[in-house]
């Protein structure tokens, strides 16, 4: 076996989802100077969302943060096995790769290495989108110099008519505008609104992850055996 092809069964194997590889030369700067990059696909379990709907978020948070160390040790066993492999590799933790809370964006959007990798897209809500699991995923990814065969990236939005998320979102945060990679993230959604509305939910107790829960495809997934 490659040992492109022993990563990715490595990395199944400690629960990713999905794994998809893509070129993000330049990009990781900040963090070191790796040109590859691995993305890691969690899906958010059902029952998790189930707790979404039943507005239990107390238990969604601790499940959401099960689902973030579950990355974390995928991303930092996946750098060990890399390296054990003879190359470079930098697992790209959510302490690593900071989230500015104001602006809910970190310093290389995962986002940005899920799609460039071909895993899915972005959707009108501004969340990474799956055609498995809708916008119900958790993602991470490791940086590094071993070859990969990259994916072909997505640059435009598969979301069709559809507007569920639009239509769910309690402030009116998500803009009609479907996504492509010419386009800024302020075009497709009022981020300011939505961090304000979240961060006043989650102060109380509660949450807002209504456009994750009603997207078309993520109902999908929850309907699927
Ligand atoms: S998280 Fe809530 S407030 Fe923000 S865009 Fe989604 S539905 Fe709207
Ligand atoms: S609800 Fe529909 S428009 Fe919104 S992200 Fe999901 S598929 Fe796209």
């Amino acid at each position: 076996m490659s040992d492109m092809n022993s990563l990715k069964s490595y990395l199944k194997k400690l629960g990713a989802s999905k794994i998809g590889f893509a070129d993000v030369e330049g990009l990781a700067s900040e963090f070191i100077d790796l040109p590859n990059a691995i993305s890691i696909v969690l899906k958010i379990p059902k029952e998790t969302i189930q707790l979404v709907k039943d507005e239990n978020y107390e238990e969604y948070w601790k499940n959401f943060h099960g689902q973030i160390d579950i990355l974390t040790d995928i991303a930092l066993k996946g750098e060990k096995y890399i390296k054990s492999l003879g190359y470079d590799a930098f697992g790209l933790t959510m302490t690593r790769n900071e989230c500015d809370m104001k602006k809910l964006l970190s310093i290389l959007p995962y986002k940005t290495i899920a799609t460039k990798s071909g895993l899915g897209w972005i959707g009108r809500s501004a969340l990474f989108v799956t055609p498995e699991y809708g916008s119900a995923v958790a993602l991470g990814a490791i940086l590094t110099d071993m070859p990969l065969d990259f994916g072909t990236p997505i640059t435009d939005s598969q979301c069709d008519e559809c507007r569920n998320c639009q239509d769910a979102c309690p402030v009116d945060a998500i803009n009609p505008q479907k996504w492509n990679d010419r386009l800024n993230r302020e075009d497709i959604i009022d981020i300011e609104t939505c961090s304000e509305y979240i961060i006043d939910q989650y102060k109380a107790g509660l949450g807002c992850t209504k456009c994750m829960s009603e997207c078309k495809l993520t109902q999908e997934y929850l309907k699927r055996d």
